[in-house]
């Protein structure tokens, strides 16, 4: 009951009940000197204090812009000069008029900004400004963020953040520590998120900070999102590979190592349908 408990809560945080998310508390951590992370219900977002101002990354939703930018008032009574989007998700990026309303301009990846005008939203407010390609370097006084784009491999036009002088990097959806992999691992491409995942490994990072759960961790969350990732399909593998009823192996699967990880027992089998469903057609 626990459990089912905590999935009515998560699903209502990730579907923005605007009334749960009033009742709920908000609250921020300092991540190092200048980066922020603002927690709230089922969701993080993060801001970095520079000498000329603030740079968001993520609104996700209306009430949590409104909450993020008084939490960002009791940091610094800078403005917030810059928000940018992680991917298109509109769960992650509802709520930008907030910022766009106290002056900040909105960023994105093009291809996010494509994804946007191909399924507006009323809550979604479009970036004024894009890039393209593999990296931007967005300095605003004295820190320099850079956006990374990795390929597809969650939503579309999918950002990571990296603060290379602080060494902190900023992960939205492709790692979620101590945690399966969200149902039915909507919008992901699996191999092309390993691939990602090994190319942010690849990079000098000390501290992490995650868009759920978390909400600060390092390079060993993202190592373990990877590893559940390679087993999961090793696992699938040696099922089918076994003869085993490809309808029965989501029922089946048992990969003890998770066991702690919340929704284990949960989202394992929709987490397994997906990756062999990948297996199987190919996408
Ligand atoms: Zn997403």
């Amino acid at each position: 009951m626990k459990k089912v408990m905590g999935l009515i809560v998560l699903l209502s945080s990730l579907f923005a009940g605007a009334a749960f998310a009033q009742s709920a508390s908000y609250s921020t951590l300092e991540v190092t000197k200048d980066v922020h992370v603002v927690t709230g219900p089922g969701y993080n977002a993060m801001f970095v204090v520079t000498s000329e101002g603030v740079i968001v990354a993520d609104s996700i939703n209306p009430e949590f812009a409104s909450r993020m930018l008084e939490e960002i008032k009791k940091v610094t009574n800078k403005p917030v000069r810059y928000l940018v989007y992680s991917h298109n998700h509109r769960d992650h990026i509802a709520g930008g008029q907030v910022f766009k309303d106290a002056g900040a301009v909105l960023l994105s990846h093009e291809e996010a900004k494509n994804a946007i005008l191909k399924k507006p939203h009323p809550d979604v407010a479009i970036p004024d400004f894009t890039w393209s390609g593999k990296k931007y370097a967005l300095t605003l006084g004295d820190k320099t963020m850079e956006l990374v784009y990795f390929g597809p491999n969650h939503g579309t036009g999918m950002t990571v953040y990296y603060l290379p002088k602080e060494k902190v990097m900023y992960l939205v959806d492709i790692v979620t520590p101590n945690r399966l992999p969200f149902t039915i691992i909507p919008d992901f491409d699996p191999d092309a998120w390993v691939s990602s995942l090994k190319k942010i490994e690849a990079i000098p990072f000390q501290i992490a900070v995650f868009s759920h759960e978390g909400p600060i961790g390092g390079r060993a969350e993202v190592v373990a999102q990877r590893e559940y990732l390679a087993d999961l399909k090793a696992e699938i593998l040696r099922k089918m590979n076994n003869g085993e009823n490809v309808m029965e192996i989501p029922n089946t699967i048992q990969l003890p190592k998770y066991k702690d990880w919340l929704f284990y027992k949960e989202w394992l089998p929709m987490n397994t349908w997906r990756i062999m469903l990948g297996i199987i057609m190919g996408y």
